[in-house]
């Protein structure tokens, strides 16, 4: 039947927007970012956004990867509510990029690599799932996690050894283990 979609291609569909996902965390972690990277997709399956956490090069602290994308993702949609759009992201969102998902009311989140320590998509908390809300964001989580992971482990460990070389005041808020549990 012409358009139907198994569920098959639909994880590899999921595979394959999470490696660009991880292509824009690789551009990332070369720029002296932390290695986060998005993409958003629309119904026809077309990227409508790309982003990578800016942090450091914006010096704001709202710069998520996932905050640029939606932003991105809205104007290419031409209307703030995001419902059928799903966001792919290499890092399970912060509690700031899950409140922002839901106000925009974001169709579907998929991301790569858990945090069980900030994560506020069933991490360390759930705000993609919260009764009190007004919308709730369908959660696929796991999609090339090891990759997202390994990137991520590898920038903290660069980052603590350029640290051990010459102190850098701000280390010590990294953390020391990066890990899925
Ligand atoms: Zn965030």
């Amino acid at each position: 039947m012409a358009g139907y979609v198994t569920g098959m291609d639909f994880a590899r569909d999921d595979e394959t927007y999470m490696r660009t996902a991880l292509r824009l965390a690789q551009s990332a972690a070369e720029a002296g970012e932390v290695p986060v990277g998005a993409v958003a997709v629309g119904t026809d399956g077309r990227i409508i956004a790309r982003a990578w956490n800016q942090v450091e090069l914006l010096k704001d602290g709202t710069a998520h990867a996932e905050m640029i994308a939606l932003t991105q993702a809205a104007a290419a949609v031409g209307d703030w509510r995001l419902t059928a759009v799903t966001l792919y992201v290499t890092k399970e969102p912060c509690p700031m990029c899950a409140g922002a998902m839901v106000n925009c009311r974001l169709g579907r989140v998929v991301f790569g690599c858990a945090d069980p320590r900030g994560g506020a998509a069933g991490g360390a908390m759930n705000l993609l799932d919260c009764p009190g809300l007004l919308h709730r964001v369908n959660v696929t989580r796991g999609v090339c996690a090891d990759d997202c992971l390994a990137l991520l482990q590898s920038f903290f460990r660069g980052r603590r050894q350029a640290a051990a070389n010459r102190p850098l005041p701000d280390v010590h808020g990294w953390p020391e283990n990066w890990s899925m549990n």
